[in-house]
């Protein structure tokens, strides 16, 4: 260790590692980030940035990268997905910047992560090798030694970031009594080129985010930033019959925007409950340490945050065992409430009956302000 410059390995290149590298990279840290796949290729789906991940990304100068490749949408409408007449619309632009000092962006992954990478490549302090899988780790008192391709590395890092993900495979190292639990649930990603739904929906304004709800599914739609796509999320119970099965009551316009999807990828939701983050010099991030359901569009968010307030704890703490363990304190709990949030959404997007009967009234009759008040602690928090 040089100083108060620390080596920092990380595991893994998704948001999470790539955020953490940049930003201690930035506050003078030599970073070395190992990731399992061969080439970081244009994977993935659509991402929503709500403005608690965007404060961070302008604050590291991504605002006018990530703005270019990203679309601002108008709001956020919400269907019965079996009734002709919007139940509810919530304004995001402009209310966003004002409310909360940053916008609410929807983009496609692939391209955040281009942006992310080409901030990465241009910090001299981070070497990015690809095709490398961390598997193990061994916390010594003065440094952690991890394991790549069954061989321990010679030189010891100070501190290594675990965010290898939903099955990170050093979550164990750190908490072995750490569990991923399937949700039961499951999302099918598909997307639809503007122009054919703007052809098939014409009464769909395409500047907005869109959920329809019905009875134990429901499906979100979004254009993704710049991409001539819309990113659609179907969610409903595993085994379910996949999209559009199950439609017929569905509105004309919400039956043809699922209809006209080119394919659909089944991703089998599931949550992570991980008591420890922290052991010694390790400490995980993101999905490794806290991975939820989507449906609060907060889990890339909750990384970004993880990051910042990870190189925060760094920076005010002369000891790095200390500062990982005030890097959990700081953000377990913010973590546990937006799974909580999330899961919450679900039953509202999802409920049956009286229930559904008594949400439509609801966002029907609140006014928009109130319905975004809901989320100051989210948006306004980090
Ligand atoms: C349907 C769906 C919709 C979503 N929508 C949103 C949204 O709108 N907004 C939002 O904020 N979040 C959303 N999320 C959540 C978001 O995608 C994740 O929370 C986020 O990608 C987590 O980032 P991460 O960096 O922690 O993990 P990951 O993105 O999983 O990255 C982990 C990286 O580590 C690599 N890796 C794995 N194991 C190893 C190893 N042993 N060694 C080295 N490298 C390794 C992987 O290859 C990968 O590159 C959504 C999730 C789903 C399923």
């Amino acid at each position: 260790m040089d100083g108060n410059k620390l080596a920092v390995a990380v595991a893994g290149a998704g948001i999470g590692g790539l955020v953490t590298g940049l930003i201690l990279a930035r506050d003078g840290h030599r970073i070395d980030v190992f990731e399992r796949a061969p080439d970081l290729t244009d994977i993935g789906a659509g991402i929503q940035l709500s403005p608690n991940a965007m404060r961070i990304l302008d604050r590291l100068g991504l605002g006018t990268d990530v703005r270019s490749v990203a679309f601002e949408p108008d709001g956020l409408t919400f269907w019965n997905a079996t009734k002709p007449a919007a139940l509810a619309h919530l304004p995001f632009k402009g209310p966003m910047q004002r409310q909360f000092g940053a916008p609410y962006l929807v983009c496609h992954r692939g391209d955040l992560q281009h942006v992310l990478l080409a901030a990465c490549r241009a910090e001299a302090a981070i070497s990015l090798a690809t095709g490398v899988t961390v598997s193990d780790a061994l916390d010594d008192a003065d440094c952690v030694r991890i394991v790549t391709q069954g061989r321990i590395t010679n030189a010891g890092h100070d501190v290594l970031i675990a965010a290898d993900g939903l099955r990170s495979a050093l979550r164990e190292v750190v908490d072995p009594s750490a569990q991923v639990v399937r949700d039961g649930q499951t999302a099918w990603r598909g997307s639809v080129p503007p122009s054919m739904a703007a052809r098939l929906v014409p009464a769909l304004d395409l500047k907005r985010v869109h959920v329809f709800m019905d009875d134990g599914r429901h499906l979100v739609a979004y254009r993704m930033g710049r991409r001539d796509q819309i990113n659609l999320v179907w969610v409903a119970e595993s085994g379910a019959a996949p999209p559009p099965a199950g439609t017929v009551q569905w509105t004309a316009a919400a039956r043809a925007l699922v209809e006209a999807a080119d394919r659909w990828v089944e991703w089998p939701l599931a949550r992570v409950d991980c008591a420890q983050w922290v052991k010694g010099r390790i400490a995980l991030l993101g999905d490794a340490a806290h991975a939820m359901t989507p449906h609060a569009a907060q889990g890339g968010a909750m990384a970004i945050e993880d990051a910042f307030a990870l190189a925060l704890c760094l920076k005010n703490h002369a000891d790095v065992p200390s500062a990982l363990a005030r890097y959990q304190r700081a953000r377990r709990q913010r973590a546990a409430r937006v799974a909580s949030l999330s899961a919450a959404n679900r039953d509202i997007y999802q409920a049956k009956g009286a229930k559904a009967v008594g949400r439509d009234m609801a966002l029907r009759f609140a006014p928009s302000s109130l319905l975004l008040k809901r989320m100051d602690w989210l948006y306004g928090g980090e």
